[in-house]
């Protein structure tokens, strides 16, 4: 299997509009982070977990030619804003598949009604096949998904884990019975904002203390602000095992 990290900011991205912090000015690639999202590939299938404001610019930096589904972790708009995007991929392949819970799915019909309107609907918009995700395992192709829960701030956003990997963003905290199911994994991806605490994400030493209770072999940090700091100063920190993740990188699993 295959994880590219598509976009590895928060919501929104760095460098933020106007900004003259240090960070936004940085010339270091790894220092200029789309929104978050990965792309999973393993056999012949491609999906996306989200799909935000940057999907365009990521499905077109990624050179990806197919995506047979999206996964979506929650509504905000930094994880949903792209769908529109699907277009292209839509009029090569058809429908395509979303996997959302059915709160989400009420919201993404919220703000995408024309793409979920049966009758009428414009020629030019994409059509979806809807999966509505509950806390429990279903399939695709022969893999199998394991949704895992946390909250963000009061909002239940979905984790996923597939076999050795699991990936969770926008968290601050997960419970133990959902944190049992990730446990084993050697690869994590989790959110990781800043350094000062803050009410619906993970700060760093909450990031480093969730990898410690799974113990993975290895965990990638994502959903970083600006105020976390440079890449390459905040990276020689971190425990051995655990790394910034950045745009475009790639790992096997
Ligand atoms: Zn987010």
């Amino acid at each position: 299997m295959k994880v590219t990290f598509l976009g590895t900011g928060t919501s929104q991205g760095i460098p933020v509009i106007g900004s003259k912090h240090p960070v936004c000015l940085s010339d270091d690639f790894r220092d200029k982070r789309l929104r978050t999202s990965v792309l999973i590939e393993w056999d012949d299938y491609s999906y996306v977990i989200d799909c935000g404001p940057d999907f365009r610019q990521q499905m077109l930096r990624c050179g990806c030619e197919k995506i047979d589904g999206i996964l979506f972790t929650h509504e905000h708009s930094d994880h949903v804003l792209g769908l529109d995007d699907i277009r292209p991929f839509y009029f090569k392949q058809g429908d395509i598949s979303i996997y959302a819970h059915k709160r989400v799915i009420k919201s993404l019909k919220k703000r995408f009604d024309y793409i979920f309107e049966t009758e009428n609907k414009y020629p030019g918009a994409p059509t979806v096949n809807i999966n509505k995700l509950k806390n429990k395992a279903f399939k695709i192709g022969n893999l199998t998904v394991l949704p895992v829960k946390g909250l963000h701030f009061k909002l239940d956003v979905f984790g996923f884990r597939l076999n050795d990997f699991c990936y969770t963003t926008d968290i601050n905290y997960m419970p133990e019975k959902e944190i049992d199911k990730i446990k084993g994994v050697k690869t994590l991806v989790v959110n990781a904002l800043r350094i000062e605490p803050h009410y619906s994400h993970f700060n760093l030493e909450e990031a480093l203390e969730f990898i410690k209770k799974i113990n993975p072999e290895r965990a990638y940090l994502t959903h970083i602000s600006h105020m976390l700091g440079f890449h390459a100063e905040v990276q020689k920190q971190l425990p051995e095992n655990v790394f910034l993740a950045y745009d475009n990188l790639k790992i096997t699993i």
